[in-house]
């Protein structure tokens, strides 16, 4: 059986960078699918603009069209703090003989020493990293020394074992941010081409991001 590839995120909203990742990943990787987990309540970063639902919706419309992609609401559903860890060790129970690639972006790795009992993760999961417009992999450092340690240039590696190694992949260069399209769509610009027709339509119907400020 083909990993699964685990791609959490804030979503706030969803845009192309993420879904030509997922895709881009799930194509090189021979991922089985590519599992979306929209995070209910980010505890390492600005509560999100949209509310957890609405994040949610738009994860779904954006991904529905694409064989394979298959979104996961566990975040949403969970009351309290949302932690990776935690969330992959249900996987873990739920897969047990099952690859599992958690995706991140290299801004995302860059934080990983700051994330709830990180040390853990790689036991849980393989950690693949996708290049992110303007950031490098680290040479040095204590994620210097977990490349060496757990680096694998070996897509084979990522089918043989279940978790455990780091793999750096190349994506195509989209550089596009949820904060951006919040900025565009809270000054009355068009977001469109930057993200899905769907996720734009929902959007557009809603209102969300029209305002600057936090919704408790
Ligand atoms: P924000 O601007 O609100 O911080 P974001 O655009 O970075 O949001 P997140 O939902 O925080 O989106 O990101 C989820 C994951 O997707 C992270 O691992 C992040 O690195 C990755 N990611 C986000 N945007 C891109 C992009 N343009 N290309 C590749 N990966 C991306």
């Amino acid at each position: 059986m083909n990993p699964i590839g685990i791609f959490g995120g804030t979503f706030d909203p969803i845009h192309y960078g993420h879904l030509r990742t997922a895709f881009e990943l799930q194509q090189a990787l021979r991922l089985a699918e590519v599992r979306f987990l929209p995070a209910g309540n980010p505890p390492h970063r600005q509560q999100p603009l949209a509310d957890a639902n609405l994040r949610l919706r738009m994860v779904r419309a954006a991904t529905e069209d694409q064989r394979g992609f298959v979104v996961d609401d566990r975040e949403v559903r969970k009351s309290g703090l949302s932690y990776s860890v935690e969330t992959l060790a249900e996987l873990r129970r739920e897969n047990p003989q099952r690859s599992l690639c958690l995706i991140v972006g290299m801004d995302a790795f860059l934080s990983l020493p700051k994330w709830h009992q990180w040390q853990d993760l790689l036991q849980l999961s393989h950690l693949v990293v996708s290049h992110r417009p303007g950031w490098r992999a680290p040479a040095s450092g204590i994620l210097g020394e977990l490349l060496v340690d757990h680096g694998t240039g070996r897509i084979a590696d990522l089918h043989d074992s279940l978790a455990g190694r780091i793999f750096i992949h190349a994506v195509t260069q989209l550089e596009i941010s949820s904060t951006e399209l919040r900025l565009i769509i809270a000054s009355h610009r068009d977001p469109r081409f930057l993200l899905p027709d769907s996720v734009r339509k929902i959007i557009l119907d809603t209102g969300c991001y029209l305002e600057k400020t936090p919704q408790e």
